[in-house]
């Protein structure tokens, strides 16, 4: 029934428009299927944006997925993989000036992807070079801080630090304990003392953007803390040893001890979490688009493994359904993930992109990437267990992207759709900024005509 009214629908067309028809008969032909792009994600790139992502891929498969079994093995980070990122422009890709590439949010998405599909500590290392650092100087630096700072981050020979996780406050830094007062006895600088833990590249960072609350006022203002200015015993940052997860990329902590900052090392403006979570909006973003690498990086080797293993009369393991499956439902994250990505990056672009959108593609794409590949890693049995098929390590890795940056059930909340979520404020601010919480406040009150809650 279906079939003929189909048929008697190209018939019609084909006699009512002609040059209509053929382009319909044309795509009734069954297109090739790539299973590396599946819905076809590379017909939505600009060739500028093509060409970036080649050149990124290029460099992540030929020189960064050499060393990464050592340095995972070694749990080393080496830092001359951020100058060699700085020497192709990958840094601080999407900022204008300062030596930087001023390209698009979807192309700065598929560097993020390219460096990814190697390992999430490699990424980890340069979205808080790019997105954390560089882009909270450009976005709320004075133009000494920009001019001082950007070059030469961008050359990936000064390296930058994100510190606002404390050791007491993960998912809620608003309460963060860490303080800038006056200085006691130097003029012109204020004394920063508190605690940061879980800190991307602080045992070897330059420069520490550090979120304190101000002596004045008790909001939350951001530092710029040079390692070379501090004191002996003002700044410490001792590297967290022995992770079982991203352990090619460097963690420590950050100890404060009445650290002399200058005044003008404080960003100008901003006050309150507007400040850190601009930044985070950006890395999350660049989070999004990078766990779809490590996914597709393991789809390729689960795939590879199933088509070699041979098990019960001879048959490639890829044979049967099961691993069919654990593929199929992978590859579909993959690409729907992919997607979603280049939608929030063109509406990022022309400046429509809510935070909630941010949150939405970081948490389901964590979500999902991890759960894959869990999955996938069954289909390695027992050689799953030997670091040297990969997929064990992006499992470790994967379970860290979907815990920092707003672990995903605090990324949850970005719903706002459920009456006992409307209930939730801290959560939201753990999310947003006081002004998009002042945006919702219309929304707060309407919670009160919901019943039962
Ligand atoms: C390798 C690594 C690198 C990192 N790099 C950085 C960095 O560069 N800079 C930085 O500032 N931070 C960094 N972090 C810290 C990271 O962002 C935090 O670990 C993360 O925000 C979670 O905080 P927490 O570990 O204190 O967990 P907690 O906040 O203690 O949460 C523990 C669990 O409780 C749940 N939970 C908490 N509150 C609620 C609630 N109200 N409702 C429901 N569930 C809740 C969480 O979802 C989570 O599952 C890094 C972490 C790691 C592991």
């Amino acid at each position: 029934m279906y079939r003929s009214l189909i048929r008697t629908s190209a018939r019609q067309l084909a006699s009512a428009c002609p040059v209509a028809a053929r382009g319909f008969a044309a795509h009734a032909t069954p297109q090739p299927f790539n299973w590396e792009d599946p819905l076809n994600a590379q017909s939505l790139f600009t060739e500028e944006e093509l060409a970036i992502s080649e050149t990124a891929e290029a460099y992540c498969q030929e020189r960064m997925l050499p060393r990464v079994l050592d340095a995972y093995r070694a749990e080393h980070f080496d830092k001359k993989i951020l100058e060699e990122m700085g020497e192709l422009g990958l840094l601080g890709a999407t900022i204008d000036g300062y030596g930087c590439a001023g390209v698009s949010n979807v192309a700065s998405g598929l560097i993020t992807k390219a460096v990814e599909r190697v390992d999430s500590g490699y990424r980890s290392g340069m979205s808080v070079q790019s997105s954390l650092v560089m882009g909270g100087i450009d976005e709320f630096g004075t133009q000494e801080q920009k001019d001082m700072f950007l070059p030469g981050m961008a050359k990936g020979k000064i390296l930058g630090a994100f510190g606002l996780t404390e050791p007491n406050h993960g998912s809620d830094p608003g309460a963060m304990e860490t303080t800038a007062k006056p200085h006691p006895t130097k003029k012109g600088y204020l004394s920063l003392s508190g605690s940061k833990t879980w800190i991307t590249n602080s045992p070897i960072a330059d420069v520490l953007l550090v979120w304190a609350k101000h002596h004045e006022t008790g909001k939350i203002r951001g530092y710029l803390v040079e390692r070379s200015e501090c004191p002996p015993g003002t700044l410490e940052t001792p590297a967290i040893k022995n992770k079982n997860g991203l352990r090619a990329s460097l963690t420590g902590m950050i100890h404060l001890d009445e650290c002399p900052v200058p005044e003008a090392n404080m960003f100008p403006d901003v006050e309150g979490l507007r400040g850190p979570f601009t930044c985070l909006n950006s890395a999350r973003y660049g989070i999004a688009w990078g766990i779809t690498g490590a996914l597709e990086d393991c789809i390729s080797r689960a795939r590879t493994y199933a088509l070699d293993r041979k098990q019960f009369k001879n048959n490639p393991i890829a044979k049967y359904q099961l691993v069919q499956k654990k593929l199929a439902d992978a590859t579909t994250d993959a690409a729907f993930g992919t997607l979603a990505c280049v939608q929030v990056g063109r509406l990022k672009d022309k400046g429509e992109a809510a935070p909630e959108m941010i949150s939405m593609i970081k948490r389901q794409n964590c979500d999902r990437a991890l759960w894959n590949a869990r999955i996938l890693q069954e289909i390695f049995g027992g050689n799953a267990v030997s670091d040297e098929y990969g997929i064990g390590r992006h499992v470790a890795n994967l379970f860290v992207t979907q815990t920092y940056e707003g672990q995903s059930d605090i990324h949850s909340k970005f719903l706002r759709l459920l009456p006992n979520v409307l209930l939730e404020a801290d959560i939201w601010k753990v999310l947003f900024s006081a002004e998009l919480l002042r945006e919702y406040r219309p929304l707060c009150r309407r919670k009160k005509t919901y019943t039962g809650v």
